[in-house]
C-alpha cells in the first residue's frame, strides 16, 4: 500500500488521504517528540483545512496572509505592485482571489509570483495566476523540471524568470532574497525579507520547507543520491538565517492558529524568533529519525 500509494505522496506535500485527521496532531505539548506522520499530518491538514480560506490578515508591514487554513500564501505588497507567494492548488486560486480583495488589494495588481517548492499544493496555480494578473512567474533552476511536469488542465507551466541560490527579486522598493533549501524538493527555496515595524528592522525568514514526508527515500535515493546531504545543508542554512518573524508554506510551520487571536492585542505575535528555532529542531528531528530508521550512517 505505502509503496502503491509513494508516488503520490512524493508528488506533493498534501493528500486528501489525511481528511479528519489533522485537528488531533496540530497541537502538541513543548518537548514532543514529532513523527514523521504527526508532521506531516499537521502540515497539510484535512481537505478542508487545504480549501478553506484562514482569515485575511496583516503580518507585519507590507506582508499579508491570503492563504487557507493549511496552504500559505503572502502578499507582498508595494507602490508598484505586489508580490505573491505561492498559488497553491489551482482550486484554490478564486480563494486567494478573494482574500487578496477582502483585504482592499486589487489582484491585478499582482506583478510577480513566488514559490516555496515544486509541489501542487503551493504552485499548481501558477498558470491561473499568470493568466489572471499578467504577473511574472519566478521559479528556482532546481525546481524546473519539476514545474514543467505541473500541468494542470494541461496548461504547461508559466516560467517567466528562472533564479539561483542568493538571487533578489525587487519590487517598489521591497527586496526578497532567495535561499536555495534543498531536500524536500530539489529547488525548494526560502525567501527572506527585512522589513520596518515601529523603528525596528525584522528579519522575515518565509520557510520553503524542510519535510521528510512519508514516501521520502534518504538512504540509497536513485533518483538523487545526494538528498540526505542537502538536507543537512538545508538545516544549517536555515539555523544560519537571522530570524525574528518565521512564516513558512504551511502555517502550522508557525503556528499561525495559535498566534492569530493575540494580533492587536499586544505585542505582535509573529515575532517569534524561538518557534523559529524550534520548528527548525522538529523537522531535523524527523529526518534524523526516517535517516535512522533506512539504516542510514
Ligand atoms: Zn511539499
Amino acid at each position: 500500500m505505502l509503496k502503491i500509494a509513494r508516488t503520490a505522496f512524493v508528488s506533493m506535500c498534501a493528500s486528501w488521504a489525511t481528511l479528519g485527521i489533522a485537528a488531533a496532531v496540530a497541537q502538541q505539548p513543548a518537548g514532543h517528540a514529532w513523527t514523521q506522520q504527526e508532521v506531516f499530518r499537521r502540515n497539510v491538514g484535512s481537505r478542508e483545512e487545504q480549501t478553506t480560506a484562514f482569515t485575511p490578515h496583516k503580518v507585519v508591514a507590507n506582508i499579508y496572509y491570503v492563504g487557507t487554513q493549511s496552504l500559505a500564501s503572502f502578499l507582498v505588497t508595494t507602490p508598484q505592485g505586489h508580490i505573491l507567494i505561492n498559488s497553491s492548488y489551482e482550486a484554490n486560486v478564486p480563494v486567494l482571489k478573494s482574500s487578496v480583495e477582502k483585504l482592499g488589494f486589487k489582484w491585478t495588481d499582482v506583478k510577480i509570483l513566488l514559490g516555496s517548492h515544486a509541489h501542487g499544493d503551493h504552485m499548481e496555480g501558477d498558470a491561473a495566476v499568470k493568466q489572471q494578473t499578467g504577473a511574472t512567474v519566478v521559479a528556482m533552476a532546481e525546481d524546473v523540471p519539476a514545474l514543467e511536469k505541473m500541468r494542470p488542465g494541461d496548461k504547461p507551466h508559466p516560467i517567466d524568470r528562472v533564479i539561483h541560490d542568493g538571487d533578489e527579486v525587487t519590487l517598489g522598493g521591497t527586496v526578497l532574497h532567495a535561499h536555495l533549501t534543498p531536500g524536500h524538493t530539489r529547488g525548494c527555496t526560502t525567501w527572506t525579507m527585512k522589513v520596518q515595524d515601529g523603528g525596528r528592522t525584522l528579519d522575515v525568514v518565509i520557510i520553503g520547507s524542510a519535510g521528510v514526508n512519508p514516501g521520502f527515500v534518504l538512504v540509497n535515493n536513485k533518483d538523487t543520491p545526494q538528498i540526505a546531504d542537502e538536507f543537512r545543508r538545508t538545516f544549517q542554512i536555515l539555523r544560519s538565517l537571522p530570524c525574528d518573524i518565521p512564516l513558512a508554506s504551511h502555517p502550522a510551520m508557525y503556528n499561525l492558529a495559535e498566534k492569530f487571536p493575540k494580533l492587536g492585542k499586544g505585542p505582535n505575535p509573529f515575532i517569534d524568533p524561538a518557534g523559529y528555532k524550534a520548528e527548525i529542531d522538529i523537522a531535523q528531528g524527523v529526518f534524523n529519525q526516517v535517516w535512522a530508521e533506512q539504516g542510514g550512517k
